[in-house]
């Protein structure tokens, strides 16, 4: 007879891994002549690089003023 825990598979779904510092809900805005680059509306840097970083914003990103304000 065995007591092992029920397993917990779906503990992963329960709520987002990075929930603190991941962070895509910033405005954002088409690169011209490509379609697949997006960059933050306030510090221009492309989405790719920001990776869903809040600290790879520039320091003096509106939204990332904005969002460190709110902590
Ligand atoms: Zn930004």
């Amino acid at each position: 007879m065995t007591t092992a825990a029920p397993s917990r598979t779906d503990a992963f779904y329960d709520r987002a891994p990075y929930a603190e510092g991941f962070d895509i809900g910033y405005p954002q805005e088409n690169l011209e002549g490509e379609m697949y680059k997006y960059r933050c509306l306030s510090c221009k840097r492309l989405t790719t690089d920001i990776n869903g970083r809040l600290e790879n914003h520039a320091e003096d990103c509106a939204y990332r003023l904005l969002r460190q304000a709110q902590r």
